[in-house]
């Protein structure tokens, strides 16, 4: 039986705990005098799920870009693949700006993951085909005919062979999410990042998106999901954080954080959104 042919409620066999793909250590960010972020750190093993739980403002947003290298935290240590980078260690300029080494490592640690948005991103002018290899081809440097084949089986993956001369405009909100997670994936990362990806769907399309990221974790890609969708996380996460002001407040098993929560505030958040 292929993944997409795959009950949506098969369960999955836990991820063995090898090496850590990513690691966060003692991750500090702060926006002004605001501290985001407060020292998190967690680690996800190869082929792991990790589903990130916690209410808006609490720093899951942001957490996520850090691990993306979308945001620069200001001290800690994110190792993802074989990139990482001690942020406290870096000496940007007043305007940010790193030095070359610096930056270097900065874009290593970047071109380890690919990242899904809660809005899907694409380019509103190019085909679901050259959204999909644009990165390949313009970032990474491949082939243009090799990148083309490779999009079209991800297309295949994501259900949406028949799509690819289409624009996003031609697409409904779900399947542009679904181009985007294919985008992600196109880059060959070593983990693939989520934020909130359904958050910004109708109803009727959250299903064929979460079905696709349920493939997805069947297949053992690396992922972590920032996502309000409690009963995915409880059948595809293998390690649910729970995030609130900017501390893991509970860390575990989904069976563990979402049925048996310990922390009071773990135990009213679920009780909001359940
Ligand atoms: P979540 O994803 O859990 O809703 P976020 O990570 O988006 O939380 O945001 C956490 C806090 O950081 C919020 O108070 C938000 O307003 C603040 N924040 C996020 N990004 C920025 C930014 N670029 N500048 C200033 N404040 C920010």
């Amino acid at each position: 039986m292929s993944p997409s042919d795959a009950p949506v409620t098969t369960p999955r066999v836990p991820a063995a705990s090898g090496t850590p793909v990513v690691s966060a250590r003692n991750v500090r960010k702060s926006f002004g005098d605001k501290e985001v972020l407060r020292d998190i750190s967690f680690d996800v093993p190869e082929g792991g799920v990790t589903v990130v739980l916690g209410p808006s403002g609490s720093g899951k947003t942001t957490l996520l870009r850090a691990l993306g290298g979308l945001e620069r935290p200001d001290a800690g240590t994110i190792t993802i693949g074989d990139a990482s980078v001690d942020f406290a260690q870096l000496t940007p300029n007043r305007h940010g700006r790193l030095p070359r080494a610096q930056r270097e490592q900065e874009d290593a640690l970047a071109a380890q993951s690919g990242f899904v948005f809660q809005g899907h991103n694409l380019f509103a002018h190019k085909t679901t085909l050259d959204n999909i290899t644009e990165g390949p081809i313009v970032v990474q440097g491949e082939d243009p005919q090799s990148a083309r084949e490779r999009a079209k089986a991800l297309l295949e993956q994501v259900g949406l062979s028949e799509h690819a001369d289409k624009y996003p405009f031609q697409l409904s909100g779900g399947q542009q999410q679904r181009v985007g997670i294919a985008r992600a994936l196109a880059l060959r990362p070593s983990v693939v990042l989520f934020d909130e990806p359904t958050s910004a769907l109708d109803p009727e399309t959250v299903g064929e998106v979460l079905t696709v990221m349920r493939d997805l974790a069947e297949q053992r890609w690396t992922m972590v999901v920032v996502t309000h969708e409690i009963r995915f996380a409880r059948e595809v996460a293998d390690d649910v954080l729970f995030i609130d002001g900017g501390v893991v407040v509970e860390r575990g098993a989904p069976e563990q954080v979402i049925l048996e929560p310990q922390e009071p505030r773990t135990q009213a958040f679920l009780k909001r959104i359940l």
